[in-house]
């Protein structure tokens, strides 16, 4: 198969867009194509502070990467939750090479001294439930109090329709609103999140990622094994070999819904930590808080 733009041998062929491209086009049009997503949901401006929320897998390192060489000011957070060997040496390797900087927050911090896999035993709920909560609380509290506009974090396009497919099939409309790829910052002291990578597969974050010889860790998260997010990208991947761009179009027609433009909740502060919560107290601080009932019953 030849390119479509030079004729040179094609390394992709996208039957969702009925192209295919060599290494140099193709870089082109993922460049292009994450230029467009974020004009497209107003995400950030090229002066915009973005805080990219890095785990050392493809995504997040392509991510952290093709802003960075589009000219946006990126800096990259590594959260360690304690639930595998953290790659510090191969991002901040990364932050040097691409001139960014690197800054990594232990969550033991915040977790008096526990990790996310001990309180998942202890308080008996899913480990990944309660590693995406301690996430996102920390990725939050970071960017606001070092002063970010904006948090973009690495979901793609299969991350994306496999989340709507497994909400949808449980009709999950809270879920599914605070889906969207860009949330604006709605309280002062929550950032606004972006995900400038939902118009593109993981095949091309893959691709992009190997033609400018992007480091990464292909190590998937011990404890998210049989998620059932997998088999919903398994089924998500057959109707797509049948039928190209459907992905995309369940992607970008579902984004069209009234539903992000129904009024937001309105925000309170946090009773224990002050930060934005729709209850008295935050899920982060609820979740301290029965980690220290649960440890204070062992003990008696
Ligand atoms: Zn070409
Ligand atoms: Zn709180």
């Amino acid at each position: 198969m030849k390119c479509k733009k030079c004729s040179n041998t094609a390394v992709i062929h996208l039957r969702q867009h009925n192209t295919a491209y060599c290494g140099e086009h193709f870089v082109d049009y993922f460049e292009k194509r994450v230029e467009k997503t974020i004009d497209e949901y107003s995400m950030f401006k090229k002066d915009s502070k973005i805080l990219v929320a890095v785990s050392g897998g493809k995504d997040s390192m392509t991510l952290w990467y093709v802003l960075t060489k589009l000219g946006y000011k990126t800096d990259g957070l590594i959260i360690d939750v304690g639930t595998g060997n953290i790659l510090f040496d191969l991002l901040s390797q990364f932050a040097d090479k691409i001139g960014s900087r690197l800054i990594s927050v232990d969550a033991k911090k915040y977790l008096g001294g526990l990790t996310v896999p001990e309180i998942a035993r202890i308080i008996r709920r899913p480990t990944c439930s309660i590693c995406g909560s301690v996430r996102r609380y920390l990725m939050n509290k970071t960017a606001f109090e070092n002063n970010y506009d904006v948090v973009a974090t690495g979901h793609n396009l299969d991350d994306e329709v496999s989340f709507l497919l497994g909400n949808l099939l449980s009709w999950n409309l809270g879920y599914l609103r605070r889906q969207a790829p860009f949330m604006p910052r709605t309280h002062h002291k929550l950032v606004g999140k972006s995900k400038p990578l939902v118009w593109l597969t993981e095949k091309e974050i893959y691709t992009y990622a190997l033609l400018n010889k992007i480091p990464f860790d292909s190590e998937k998260c011990p404890f998210s094994k049989n998620a059932s997010s997998l088999k919903y990208k398994r089924v998500l991947n057959d109707l797509e070999v049948d039928q190209p761009g459907t992905k995309l179009r369940f992607y970008k027609q579902f984004q069209r819904l009234e539903l992000f433009k129904t009024d937001l909740v309105e925000l309170n502060e946090c009773s224990v930590c002050g930060y934005p919560t729709t209850s008295e107290k935050c899920s982060f601080c609820r979740m301290r808080e029965r980690v220290e009932d649960a440890l204070g019953k062992q003990k008696n």
